[in-house]
């Protein structure tokens, strides 16, 4: 193939002998092989073969694929390379990476559990309603460090490190590294900060259409746990990993461009400086909030990131640059108009988070329903809002129940996702805890 034939050119003389192909699973973790460049045409012809399931880690620790709906017998997947996502790993010298397509061998097109075909459906669905949307993705996560006593612990523990940068919270100036390197892989890295607690760090990435913002959200993923996994360190996007400081958020802005490029959120005349499709959005996205949860908290552990006074969400609420709600409108108009969704948290799948999102966006335009007034002040007041989920089984009920949701989505995909996990929530139900040993061992 002459297009193969040219990219395989480039890269040797780059001196790129190997390429690491890499995809995202349903659970947004990076599956990757690392091929040899003479293979790549043969990679690119007929797939790679994995096995298809989605895999969880075992109480011992081993990666287990989970049977039953999604697979019968665990065949293959084929692994496509896109040439078009490659780029070099700059702190691996001589391999090149790209992302992968997940195709089902039998149909030859998209397995339903494509998280990059979800979305591409999804924004298929906002184009015939003339929406573009654009992507800002902000994503924190924490630091770990080998525990003396075994295990991790939190990489760096002073209280009020938050919006610092340099050696006074990070004496091993791990960001600002890791701001470097990252940039070095071209995914519109902005800035990085330290985050509210120790150990908690923010890197911004710029705006985008909404594939592209997924697919640089991946890879910053993947990246950061590579390179802190490079420094002995443990990174995790993990919602709350430590009972004593906050959870990582996956924050989202969204704004859509109109058929002539405008930011179609905008509207000076409009209610609160915002347009009517902008407000629609809005209320799509309280509107499906339980069922957004599923995708956007995935885990068990997503909530208890949620709570009063947590600055992550606790209630289902928008407000006009009020961080205390589920989505804010930050202060910018005109091509900066646009709707900072405060729910996700960074364990989700990028990809299905931000279809998820923007699918809830969309039922809200074509339902053309204005939101309740937007919440003053403070934020965690039940008595004015209703609660998100409280637990990851109530969030897939609420997805099961969104048939609207669902069909945007796809029936495959959510059956999948459903089934994966329900499996997750089965397990943590029979599974004894930490918690329960101490609150009753000792006097029960
Ligand atoms: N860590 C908070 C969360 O879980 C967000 C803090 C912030 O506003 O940056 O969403
Ligand atoms: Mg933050
Ligand atoms: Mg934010």
């Amino acid at each position: 193939i002459p297009e193969v034939r040219r990219h395989m050119d480039r890269l040797a003389a780059d001196g790129i002998d190997v390429v690491r192909v890499t995809y995202p699973d349903l659970i947004g973790t990076d599956r990757a092989r690392d091929v040899l460049l003479e293979e790549l045409t043969r990679a690119v012809e007929h797939g790679l073969a994995f096995c298809r399931a989605v895999y969880h880690t075992s109480p011992q620790g081993d990666v287990v694929p989970v049977s039953g709906g999604l697979d019968a017998g665990l065949p293959d997947i084929a692994v496509r390379p896109d040439l078009d996502t490659l780029t070099p790993l700059p702190w691996e010298p001589g391999v090149a990476t790209c992302l992968a397509e997940i195709v089902d061998p039998a149909t030859g097109s998209a397995a339903p559990e494509s998280p990059r075909d979800l979305l591409r459906r999804v924004l298929e669905r906002c184009r015939e309603h003339g929406l573009r949307p654009v992507v800002g993705p902000e994503l924190e996560y924490y630091l770990c460090e080998p525990d003396p006593a075994g295990g991790w612990r939190r990489y760096a523990r002073d209280p009020g490190v938050v919006y610092t940068a340099g050696l006074r919270a990070d004496p091993d100036n791990h960001l600002l590294r890791t701001l470097r390197q990252v940039r070095d892989l071209n995914i519109g890295v902005i800035s990085g900060n330290h985050e509210f607690d120790g150990g908690q760090f923010e890197i911004n990435l710029i705006h985008s259409d909404a594939l592209s913002a997924a697919d640089r959200s991946f890879r910053f993923k993947a990246a950061i746990k590579e390179l802190a996994r490079r420094e002995g360190r443990l990174a995790t996007f993990m919602a709350k990993p430590f009972n004593d400081s906050g959870g990582s958020g996956f924050h989202l802005h969204l704004s859509c461009d109109d058929t002539d490029g405008r930011n179609a959120f905008d509207d000076p005349s409009g209610a609160y400086g915002l347009s009517a499709t902008a407000r629609h959005a809005v209320a799509g996205v309280l509107a499906h909030a339980p069922a957004l949860a599923a995708l956007l908290n995935p885990t068990v552990n997503s909530y208890k990131r949620f709570g009063p006074d947590t600055l992550a969400p606790w209630l289902i609420d928008w407000g006009l640059d009020n961080r205390s709600a589920m989505v804010r409108i930050p202060p910018e108009r005109g091509s900066g108009a646009r709707l900072e969704l405060r729910l996700g948290d960074a364990s989700a799948n990028p990809y299905l988070a931000i279809a998820g999102t923007i699918a809830a966006a969309l039922l809200g335009v074509l339902a053309g329903e204005e939101p309740a007034a937007p919440l003053e002040g403070y934020g965690y007041d039940t008595a004015r809002s209703a609660l998100l989920p409280t637990t990851l089984s109530a969030a897939l009920d609420a997805l099961e129940a969104d048939t609207a949701l669902a069909e945007i989505l796809g029936k495959d995909f959510t059956t999948s996702f459903l089934t994966y996990k329900r499996n997750e929530v089965e397990r943590f139900q029979r599974f004894v805890t930490d918690w329960e040993f101490t609150e009753y061992a000792y006097h029960l």
